[in-house]
């Protein structure tokens, strides 16, 4: 009501008031019209002398009531309510970028055209982040979903054109084998045309590199199997002068239900119980080690700590916003 009433105000639909309270509001120009939008989704801070920079992709509508597996709708509510947080809030679609000295890195790559109109942001956060997308020389995705592989073709083109694309060889093996689609529940089915589309050009130019566990990628740069999520999820641990900084792809989807209950998992998990016992033991290692941990799914820019509050239960603590380089 009260909105309406203040629209109308603005459209000059309300009868004026006394003429000395009209006076009192006056300016000299027309009222500025509200502009919307956002500043370009980019965030930088570092780890050692590594430059890291959050890119955001897009945002939608995340269906956590629809989608989580291990607590009630009512459960799920109350705990976004208690985050002052809609059932439907936005969820993130957030990559990262990394510039370790000899070789710029992108980890995941978004939505690309997949998810309509709600992900495609990264090739605008990239370039207003000061770089172009033929600058990559290496994609590292975590695992081969819609979300976090589509945006490896844009608009029908491959959108890195000088980079390798790194998988795990489980991962690549399980998505790129169409047989495999038989085994996964309906919300699943779709990935696999959609992400053998995507990583075809990479694959038909020899430039899609598969890694076994536990391979040693980039100098700073260790893969995690972390499976459960999808049969090959792997994680990115980037280290330099005493400090780590986790990429963990979709460890954790509803931050205010599954910090406080990993054991709540998600209908795209591929298997649920391995899903949990990753979530588990990747937020072990990164509450013990103190490391930032960077989320595909968590608040722009995603990036923060995690606090081990006993019991099992988790509590995530984003960074502070800095201006400074040498901000710790
Ligand atoms: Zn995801």
């Amino acid at each position: 009501m009260r909105r309406r009433f203040l629209l109308a105000a603005v459209l000059g639909l309300v009868a004026a008031g006394p003429a000395q309270a009209q006076d009192a509001h006056q300016t000299a120009h027309p009222a500025t019209p509200q502009v919307g939008g956002q500043a370009p989704g980019y965030y930088r801070l570092f780890v050692g002398r590594f430059e890291v920079t959050a890119l955001l992709d897009g945002t939608h509508p995340f269906p956590s009531d629809k989608v989580a597996v291990g607590a009630s709708v009512d459960e799920v509510t109350g705990a976004l309510k208690a985050a002052f947080l809609p059932l439907r809030y936005e969820g993130m679609i957030n990559a990262f970028l990394v510039n370790m000295d000899r070789r710029l890195v992108l980890i995941d790559a978004g939505a690309g055209n997949l998810y309509g109109t709600e992900g495609g942001g990264l090739k605008r956060a990239i370039i207003a982040a000061g770089y172009t997308p033929e600058d990559v020389d290496d994609v590292f995705i975590t695992h081969l979903h819609e979300d976090h592989a589509g945006g490896l073709v844009l608009d029908g083109k491959p959108l890195f054109a000088n980079a390798v694309v790194h998988v795990a060889r489980k991962e690549a093996a399980f998505w790129l084998d169409s047989r495999n689609q038989a085994s996964v529940n309906d919300l699943l089915k779709p990935f696999f045309p959609a992400v053998q589309k995507v990583v075809a050009p990479y694959q038909k130019a020899d430039r899609l590199a598969l890694f076994d566990e536990g391979a040693a990628l980039l100098p700073g740069l260790t893969p995690i199997a972390a499976p459960g999520h999808t049969p090959g999820h792997s994680v990115y641990l980037l280290q330099d002068a005493g400090q780590s900084m986790l990429f963990w792809g979709d460890t954790v989807h509803i931050a205010p239900v599954q910090f406080p209950h990993p054991e709540v998992s998600i209908r795209y998990d591929w298997n649920v119980p391995i899903a949990v016992a990753s979530r588990r033991m990747l937020l072990d290692r990164a509450a013990a080690g103190g490391w930032l941990v960077a989320g595909a799914h968590i608040s722009f820019p995603g990036i923060g700590h995690i606090r081990a509050e006993g019991k099992g239960r988790y509590e995530w603590l984003p960074v502070n916003y800095t201006l400074n380089r040498d901000h710790p």
